[in-house]
């Protein structure tokens, strides 16, 4: 059988492409490996979809050529998508720092895109394992062959294999001659070492807000406590800038001002009016002297004050793909055109979505460069 385009992946960007290019006449077919289009969509934003950002722009996302996404999110902005998900009378709300969400759940979202899907007339094979890809295209599944003039590859990264991610975009990169560059897990909890992890282990689940500084980045959010180390938005954040070997360095008092009050108070009851009582404990037992306040010299007044704000953390690692939201590198941006995101070598071939050099923060970014890269692939092919 014989279409315009077949699209393999049906997640955020491959469904979005899909209606897109139905939309104008063309005759699409998505293929999707899983039982069902959206998994990741999902569980995402813990099951509330954080759609968009609507400040997203170049600098919240990291890429080996930081300015490539900026021309496919200056043509289809969060607005942009606000006003699709208002066409289809879905209830949000901004949480915090412009992130978008559902008020119901991310099913809405899914039933959004399949929707228009339908609408466009676009055809929609579940359970489709994709065996053979030649040039010209043909494609051999387990469901038969198929022809396009146009394929896209929108089958994402490979955070959560458990919902269907894979490596079939790298490899069908690497196999036209496309180049992938490094790949590894992003937006994800960091694990600490040994020795921090039996003092912090044991207070899991304590939660502060901190500001964490590595590599020139910093960001101002909240600090979560694992069985294994650290987690929660500050720590996301940075992991997609943490390299092995870095120390990044927290500010556990952002914007505050600790007053010693005199007395016979102890180091974790003067720290607790900030963090949990637990991680005060746990925090002090190492890092600031066993004795009541008022026997505390200025030095050490100092010392355990300039390290409350500038506590250098060396981690062991990171929970890798099994925890990440996402996965830094991919396609290689420079063999593609930033307006259509069509190969540079292969004519007809796109990629789009996550399985491109383009990473967004934690926020909706990601989500964003989904549907932007989408359409632009989608009023191309
Ligand atoms: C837990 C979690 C929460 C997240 N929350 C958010 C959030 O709230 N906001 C946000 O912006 N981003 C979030 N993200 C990131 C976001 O979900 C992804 O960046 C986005 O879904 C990428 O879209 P995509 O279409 O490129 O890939 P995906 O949505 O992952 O879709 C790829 C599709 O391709 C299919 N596929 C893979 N290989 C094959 C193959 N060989 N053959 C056929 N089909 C294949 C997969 O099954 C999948 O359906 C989250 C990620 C995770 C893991």
């Amino acid at each position: 059988m014989k279409y315009d385009a077949i699209i393999v992946g049906g997640g955020a960007a491959g469904l979005f492409c899909a209606f897109t290019a139905g939309l104008r006449g063309r005759r699409v077919l998505v293929l999707e490996h899983n039982d069902r289009v959206g998994k990741k969509i999902e569980i995402s934003g813990g099951g509330r979809c954080n759609f968009t950002n609507l400040h997203a722009g170049p600098e919240n996302f990291l890429s080996k050529n930081p300015g490539f996404c900026r021309s496919a999110l200056a043509r289809f902005s969060p607005w942009d998508f606000v006003a699709l998900v208002e066409k289809h009378g879905i209830g949000h709300h901004e949480k915090k720092l412009g992130q978008q969400f559902c008020d119901g759940s991310s099913g809405e979202i899914i039933a959004m895109l399949v929707g228009e899907c339908a609408e466009a007339r676009v055809e929609i094979r579940c359970g489709c394992r994709v065996e053979e890809v030649r040039q010209g295209f043909s494609l051999e599944t387990n469901m038969g062959d198929f022809g396009c003039d146009s394929l896209v590859i929108a089958t994402g990264g490979l955070s959560f294999a458990k919902l269907g991610a894979s490596d079939f975009g790298h490899r069908i990169a690497r196999r036209f001659g496309m180049r992938v560059t490094d790949l590894r897990p992003g937006l994800v909890p960091l694990t600490l070492q040994e020795s921090d992890l039996r003092l912090f282990g044991p207070v899991s689940g304590a939660s502060l807000p901190v500001r964490v500084k590595n590599r020139g980045r910093s960001f101002e959010e909240s600090l979560l406590v694992t069985h294994r180390g650290f987690s929660g938005p500050a720590i996301l954040q940075i992991s997609s800038y943490w390299n092995e070997g870095d120390v990044p360095v927290f500010d556990l008092l952002p914007g505050k001002t600790l007053s010693f009050r005199p007395g016979g108070t102890s180091a974790p009851a003067l720290f607790s009016e900030f963090w949990p009582r637990r991680f005060a404990d746990a925090w002090c037992s190492l890092r600031a002297p066993q004795k009541p306040l008022n026997r505390w010299s200025d030095r050490e007044r100092r010392n355990v004050l300039e390290l409350a704000h500038n506590w250098p953390v060396a981690f062991g690692g990171t929970e890798g793909y099994a925890k990440a939201e996402v996965t830094l590198g991919g396609v290689d941006t420079a063999g593609l055109s930033s307006k259509t995101m069509e190969s540079r070598s292969v004519r007809g071939l796109y990629f789009i979505g996550e399985v491109v050099d383009v990473t967004g923060w934690l926020g909706g970014y990601n989500l964003q460069w989904a549907w932007a890269s989408a359409q632009a692939a989608g009023l191309s092919i």
